[in-house]
Order: structure tokens, then sequence, then C-alpha cells
């Protein structure tokens, strides 16, 4: 024994693969990471630039303000908000708060790529769940999945990558018979996206079950995926839990002026996630004109189930100029950005032999 082992489960962990980065000056759409194709308002940016000057004192370390902010957004108990370095980080802390070795997380598969690896890290068994033939989460496959050693329900909606968001009804029925010990997250990174009118309201599933946790993010619609801020909303109890494995000073002062800043801004840039609802309606028209047959899609992004052919159509696109995401043997993810990258891609996707 001459090195120093890795615990067993992080050596068994799998690889956050990030979406393929433009080279600095090279003319390419970056439709590979689900950002907002937006700049941010300039609003935001001098906030961030006022921040500049405080920066050799530390931050409020949980976000005070921010966290009444987004109370007062979302009609909730600040006490019940815990900010993180982007809501990835604060699942990570949900688990840590709640899971043993040895407990079980089930999430749907494929979703978040994030998701196995965090339940590993938190030293917990993930239990994937295969999604439904039309891309769908199988809400029933997942509760039956429950077992005595389930801490975690872990549901992604809209689901990344493939698209659909949980309907009312379906999640109405799951959480009438998961236990009352079982947290259930909902994932809403995309929820200000969503215009299905049966999609589950997260914050009023929230009001009715107090082992309902949701994560939001400021990286998606409200743009600054660059400063890193997400929360969860919990219950107060279970919200101090999250809060005492939380990394100390996790949000940046930077960070909690631009997200500020933002909720300050909403309705402007709300407009913005209407105009990327908009063109993700052009994208899925023109595919499925095409012929291809595409997932409805409640976030800023649209799944091209290709299977094997996956990496191959990535390449295709990314010589056209447009980067997009595949998951090998699966699919290919494109974020709704620009409006002529939507026209490149519909060009890649006329001309690729399916
Ligand atoms: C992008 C994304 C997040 C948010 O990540 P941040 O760490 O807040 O940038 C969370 N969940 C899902 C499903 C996502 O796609």
């Amino acid at each position: 024994m001459t090195q120093v082992p890795l615990r067993p489960s992080v050596a068994a962990l799998p690889p956050y693969v990030p979406g393929a980065r433009t080279q600095v000056g090279a003319a390419a759409f970056k439709l590979s990471s689900n950002e907002n194709p937006f700049p941010p308002l300039a609003s935001v940016v001098s906030a961030i630039a006022d921040g500049a000057m405080d920066v050799n004192r530390y931050p409020d370390m949980h976000a005070t303000e921010l966290a009444e902010a987004i109370g007062a957004h979302l009609g909730v108990n600040p006490a019940g908000v815990v900010t993180g370095n982007g809501s990835v980080a604060v699942l990570a802390h949900v688990l840590a708060a709640v899971c043993d070795a040895g407990d079980e997380v089930v999430f749907p598969w494929r979703s978040f790529e994030a998701y196995p690896i965090a339940a590993g890290v938190a030293g917990a068994h993930g239990v994937r769940v295969p999604l439904t033939a039309d891309s769908r989460l199988d809400l029933p496959a997942m509760a039956a999945a429950v077992t005595d050693r389930t801490r975690v329900l872990l549901l992604c909606t809209p689901n990344n990558p493939t698209g659909p968001a949980v309907r009312a009804d379906e999640l109405a029925q799951l959480l009438a018979v998961v236990p009352r010990n079982v947290l259930v997250i909902l994932d809403e990174a995309y929820v200000e996206f969503v215009r299905d009118p049966q999609a589950a309201d997260g914050l009023a599933v929230f009001a009715q079950h107090p082992n309902v946790v949701l994560l939001r993010t400021f990286s998606k619609a409200y743009g600054l995926a660059g400063l890193r801020v997400g929360y969860a909303v919990a219950r107060p109890r279970l919200a101090a839990g999250i809060r005492a494995v939380s990394t100390p000073f996790g949000v940046s002062h930077l960070a909690q002026l631009a997200a500020l800043a933002s909720l300050r801004a909403a309705d402007e840039l709300m407009i913005r996630v209407q105009a990327v609802v908009d063109e993700r309606s052009r994208m899925l028209a023109g595919l499925r004109g095409q012929g291809w047959r595409v997932p409805e899609s409640e976030g800023n992004f649209v799944w091209l189930p290709l299977g094997d052919r996956a990496v191959a159509f990535a390449e295709q696109s990314a010589r056209a100029g447009v980067l997009v995401r595949p998951f090998a043997g699966d699919g290919v993810r494109v974020s709704v950005g620009e409006r002529e990258a939507t026209d490149l891609l519909l060009e890649v996707a006329q001309a690729f032999t399916r």
C-alpha cells in the first residue's frame, strides 16, 4: 500500500461532462450548456461593478437580503430559503443533510448528469428509474422504486435533457403514496420557461407537502450562470439542516448583488424568457416539419432522440458552427439561443441522414 486510497464511492463516480466551449474568437454558437443567450442587463452589470470595492470583505454568510428578496418574490417564508454556489451545490447540501451511507436516492434516467454524482458524493446509493418511451419521467415507476432505505426522490421538471415537465395530476398521485419521511426534491431549474398549463405548480405543491423541497437557480432564466447562485425552498427546520452542512460563505458578495438586481429586473428578464420560449416553438416546429420525432419541451432546450447517431450529429453540427450536447448512444440536447443559431441547426438537421 503506497498510495492514499480514494473512497470507493468517489473512485466510482462518473465525470461531469460540461457542454463544449467555443475557442476564443471562434465563430460558433454555443447551444451546449442551456445558457441564456442574452448578455447581462446594464443594471445587473452596474450592481456587480459596485460590489467590486467590497471584495476584501467576506460576504453575508447566509445571503440574508437575497433570501428575503426571494421569499418576497415567491411568497414563501425566507427562513426556508437556502442559497448556495449554484443549485448543484445546494442539491449536494440537501443530500448531505438527509442521507447516511447506504441510503437510497431515487432519480429519473436519462436526466441531469449531476444526479448520480451528487448521490455518490453523499455516500448514498443512486437508484435510476428509466424514462417512459416518450422521454417523460415515469412517476409510478419512481414511486414503486421507494424502499425502506429511500431517503430522497429527486424529480427534474422540466427534465434536462429531454424537455417534458411533470404534470400536476401525476405528481399529486406520487405524493399521495410516497411516505412522508421521504424527501421529494423538485429540481425546477427551468421553471420560468414552462408554458404547459397541466404542469405541476411547485410552489403550490410545496405549500401542501412538508416533505417537498424546491431547487431553483439564477443560472438559466436569470442569465447568471457564471456567478453561481441557486437556492432551495424548504420548511424552516429542514432549511436549518441544509444550512448547517453548506459551504460557509458559498455565495459571493458579487453574486448576491447580481441576484438581487436580477430580481428587481425580473419583469424585464421575463420578456427575454418569453423570447426564448418563442424561439423554442420555432425550433420544435422546424424539426417536426422535417419529420423529426421530438418530445415537447418546457425548458430552454430541445431533445433529439438520435440513439447511436448522437455523436455524429453533434460533430456535423459543430462543423456548421453550432455546438450542441451529445449524450453518446442516447440523444442530442440543443439549447435554444440566437435565431441564426436555430436556422443553422435546422439546416444541419435537414441534411442529416437519420
Ligand atoms: C442547469 C441546471 C441546474 C442549475 O445549476 P446551477 O448550479 O444553479 O448553475 C440544476 N438542475 C438542472 C436540472 C439543471 O439543468
